[in-house]
């Protein structure tokens, strides 16, 4: 691939903002010619002839035929389209017990991927020496170095500010409290960084490469042990006042229930987590806390556990995962509490499908394992508890994206998407 140093739209030479000018152009209007590039930019012909020239030199345009004579004012000329092929960006999606790194282009195509445990260091810095070296192993596998990215998204479980580029709170990675990762990763990288919570990146994902392509108005909801959700509105990913939109696993679906890891009673990640799937899987007749014995779940019985809260996030995982795989067995336990587990996640969705009116709820995570028995359970409660007009017009669905790439998808396509939207 031909090296890009397009960068961000920051003061710079005439040359490069004349650049970035044109690409935008290239990929919003889709298939387009020069003259039609010169006139929707104000840049001269000739400029914009040799801006298009360099950018199919780079492979960032691509030439797919000759523009019918009416068209343009009866010369035929070349039709251009922007090659999203062409362009790389990193990406890098932090889980609360892995950090994922990799190489992809604007097609959403993975190139080189790494996935490394944290272990039990979850400090920002050490977090940050592994995301470069592995970045900087893969770039080497390709034969890049970090200039020929576009930049670099960073998707990471918790508030984020996406206009500040700091990561303010993270549940599970309790050392991560105001920690300005853009500067720090950009420091590193000498490269712009995106950084924006999961919920949101995995939306972008959707709206460019899912269920969101057709631009219609969708929540996405992740599923899992923090519950999370993001709201395309107008076509538009909704980040709200101070960038936090999307935190309904703390909304209270009962106001006396259970304490929630946020310090309030009642969220809904009390009763709709995986956390808590387990918790009700686990907590036998007689007030013990251990597996029961249709599960089975290795490495479990090694540990002493006295409740869900000393079980950490990879065995907690492990465990729904297996009452998942049971229900899918056929079960009879299991497929009552990914039943149960169906019922309370139905709950949110009647709040949000009332709230929002969205045409579509996409659920993403870890619950896409448990299939159509927890699908049915949601749908069957949002039929029957929301109001009429809503329901009818919300379809409820599995993202149809990889659920082991679809972060870093999403995290990648952070960076393209400011380069473009000029952020
Ligand atoms: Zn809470």
């Amino acid at each position: 691939m031909a090296a890009l140093r397009v960068g961000p739209a920051v003061p710079g030479s005439l040359r490069q903002i004349n650049r970035l000018t044109v690409l935008r152009l290239l990929r919003k209007l889709g298939t387009t010619t020069k003259p039609a590039l010169a006139s929707a930019s104000g840049i001269s012909r000739p400029t914009v002839s040799k801006v298009v020239d360099e950018l199919e030199t780079a492979g960032l345009a691509e030439r797919v035929g000759i523009a019918p004579s009416s068209a343009i004012g009866g010369k035929p000329g070349i039709l251009y389209r922007f090659n999203a092929n062409g362009i790389r960006s990193g990406a890098v999606f932090l889980r609360v017990d892995t950090v994922q790194v990799a190489v992809i282009d604007g097609n959403g195509r993975v190139h080189a991927q790494r996935d490394s445990p944290l272990g039990n260091d979850r400090r920002p810095e050490p977090v940050i020496s592994l995301i470069v070296a592995t970045l900087s192993k893969l770039l080497a596998e390709l034969q890049l170095t970090t200039q020929d990215l576009l930049g670099i998204g960073v998707g990471v479980p918790g508030l984020t500010s996406y206009h500040a580029g700091v990561v303010h709170f993270a549940p599970h990675l309790p050392e991560w409290s105001d920690v300005p990762l853009c500067d720090l990763l950009a420091r590193r990288l000498q490269i712009g960084v995106w950084v924006d919570n999961d919920c949101h990146v995995q939306a972008l994902a959707e709206r460019y490469f899912g269920l969101g392509q057709d631009g219609s108005e969708f929540v996405t909801v992740q599923s899992g042990i923090g519950l999370s959700a993001a709201f395309y509105v107008d076509g538009t990913l909704y980040r709200g006042s101070a960038d936090t939109a999307g935190e309904i696993g703390h909304m209270i679906v009962q106001e006396d229930g259970r304490l929630c890891h946020c310090g309030s009673w009642g969220c809904w990640e009390t009763l709709a987590s995986i956390t808590w799937l387990v918790d009700e899987v686990c907590r036998a007749p007689d007030g013990g806390f251990r597996l029961p014995e249709w599960l089975e779940v290795p490495d479990f019985a090694d540990q002493s556990y006295q409740s869900v809260w000393d079980i950490d996030p990879t065995m907690i995982t492990r465990c729904a995962h297996a009452v998942f795989q049971a229900a899918r067995k056929g079960q009879t336990e299991a497929i009552s509490f990914v039943r149960q587990h169906g019922y309370y996640f139905g709950v949110g969705l009647v709040n949000l499908t009332n709230m929002f009116n969205p045409q579509r709820i996409i659920i993403w995570g870890d619950d896409v394992a448990a299939g159509d028995l927890f699908l049915e359970a949601v749908s069957d409660t949002v039929k029957k508890r929301t109001l009429a007009r809503p329901r009818e017009t919300c379809e409820i669905v599995f993202s149809p994206i990889d659920q082991e790439v679809v972060g870093l998808i999403g995290a990648g396509t952070l960076a393209i998407d400011a380069l473009f939207e000029g952020i």
